[in-house]
């Protein structure tokens, strides 16, 4: 095998005058604001938070389930009204409402795809949702009746405005789920709430925080491996790869003859073995691995997750460790402990807690654990009330996201 070096990362491989060279944001998604970040130029001018703790959250009488996400801006009131929405990735325009309907508002459906290695096909697709929107950006448009007849949309286009449409103060209602169930639900606040239904919602910001980050090597195809020593833990089944505008997992990009099929990962040793299977490995932090690419241009995003929504993830871990299970049928809300995390439940180990009702009534928990030092491993489990014992430890696939 020729490896151009074995311990290059590719920090050295720039240094040493190499061409390959790290590639722009390309690979980064976006929330439909700057979450999180410094609110610049000025207020109005599209930062904004993200109100909930989390996906599912207590409405304000710690009751019920809210399906989706609200967010406002920083500066509080009404001064994120006309703030520019953007896509978070690449999709299409699958319903617009200009009509300011009376609990909805204006309304805008997109239906994101983007290359993920746990889907069949490779392409992941979800519907997301954005209510009491105040307008349209230029060219967006969709034609009832015309399948298909929606916009395309780019990551990072601006689609619409945020507005008090529906009789609210502004603020942007974002709700997604992942099996094209839209319309949504009339009634977005639930207690109890179907397992099945909950398992179709997905958390919108756990989607982009998965997928924010990414670090993109643009290689040359000169026949060499390149090695480079991976920031953070990624999981390969987000990795994908771009050529000419399109975007493949890694096992398609192989397939298509854009990168060669023996991608390799260095030991604590120095010494290299081969991807048994690219779409189902894990890029650790701190570990080397080497790529070869067949065709000159061709970029490699690895998107690292940030870990900032652990509970949006536990909660989907734990909807999915009892999904087969039918005595499970709703999420529990207004029993005494309906959700429980703790941090410190083990020095290695967080623990999250949550309740359901059974079929016949009783109350049941199912835990989740997360290893602190890499977030991306979780184990679930769950009290079986027949057995009356914990039951069913599982991992939860480190590949997984949701
Ligand atoms: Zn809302």
């Amino acid at each position: 095998m020729d490896v151009k070096s074995s311990v290059l990362t590719v920090c050295m491989v720039l240094a040493l005058g190499c061409s390959a060279a790290l590639a722009g944001t390309a690979g980064k998604f976006q929330p439909p604001y700057n979450e999180n970040e410094v609110w610049t130029p000025a207020c109005g001018q599209g930062n904004g938070y993200k109100q909930d703790q989390y996906h599912m959250q207590l409405n304000p009488d710690f009751t019920k389930y809210h399906l989706g996400e609200d967010w406002n801006g920083v500066c509080g009131g009404s001064t994120d009204l006309d703030a520019p929405l953007v896509a978070i990735a690449d999709g299409q325009v699958t319903y617009l409402d200009a009509v300011d309907d009376s609990t909805k508002g204006k309304q805008l459906y997109i239906r994101y795809s983007f290359p993920y290695a746990k889907e069949a096909g490779g392409l992941v697709t979800f519907d997301s949702a954005y209510l009491h929107l105040n307008g349209f950006a230029t060219g967006i448009t969709w034609t009832s009746g015309v399948p298909n007849s929606g916009s395309i949309v780019t990551q990072g286009q601006p689609v619409a405005y945020i507005g008090g449409t529906g009789g609210w103060i502004p603020h942007l209602h974002w709700e997604a789920q992942w099996d094209l169930n839209i319309p949504l639900t009339t009634n977005p606040y639930q207690n109890p709430l179907i397992k099945s239904q909950a398992l179709q919602y997905r958390a919108p910001s756990l989607i982009v925080d998965d997928r924010r980050d990414s670090v993109d090597y643009t290689l040359p195809a000169d026949g060499f491996w390149y090695t480079f020593t991976m920031t953070g833990n990624a999981p390969s089944s987000t990795t994908y790869v771009e050529y000419q505008g399109q975007k493949k997992t890694l096992k398609q990009a192989i397939a298509a003859g854009w990168i060669d099929a023996e991608g390799v990962i260095f030991d604590s040793a120095g010494s290299w073995y081969y991807y048994l299977d690219v779409d189902a490995n894990f890029f650790e932090n701190g570990k080397q691995y080497g790529f070869k690419p067949l065709l000159a241009g061709v970029t490699y995003h690895i998107l690292v997750p940030r870990n900032n929504f652990q509970k949006d993830r536990a909660r989907i871990d734990m909807l999915h460790a009892v999904e087969n299970d039918a005595r499970f049928v709703y999420v529990k809300m207004d029993v005494s402990n309906p959700y429980e995390y703790d941090p410190n439940w083990d020095p290695a180990w967080d623990l999250h807690k949550m309740a359901f009702q059974l079929a016949d009534g009783r109350i049941a928990y199912v835990n989740q654990i997360t290893y602190k030092a890499n977030r991306l491993i979780r184990n679930t489990s769950y009290y079986d009330p027949d057995l009356g014992q914990w039951t069913a430890w599982k991992w939860v696939d480190w590949n997984q996201l949701y």
